[in-house]
């Protein structure tokens, strides 16, 4: 009965695999088209402090808030300091 053992290894090393190359591969590579629309299955979230929306994968997080963009962080925390 090694069959299913063997498939969910396959499984594990697909899902890994993905992942990393989503890591890998997170950054948009420069030139070409860079107006892609995101995925549907992309979980878009609004920038804090410009309220812009931002693939979340894409975006500076602070605890539950979220940043297009480390600069719109730091500003954020400037403001929100004390
Ligand atoms: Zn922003």
């Amino acid at each position: 009965m090694g069959l299913i053992r063997l498939l969910l290894v396959a499984a594990l090393i697909w899902l890994v695999w993905r992942v990393l190359r989503q890591t890998l591969l997170g950054a948009p590579r420069e030139g070409g088209k860079t107006h892609n629309q995101p995925p549907q299955s992309q979980k878009m979230v609004r920038c804090d402090w410009c309220q812009v929306h931002t693939p979340e994968s894409q975006t500076v997080r602070l605890q539950e808030h979220h940043f297009c963009s480390e600069d719109h962080r730091q500003q954020w925390l400037e403001k929100h300091h004390d």
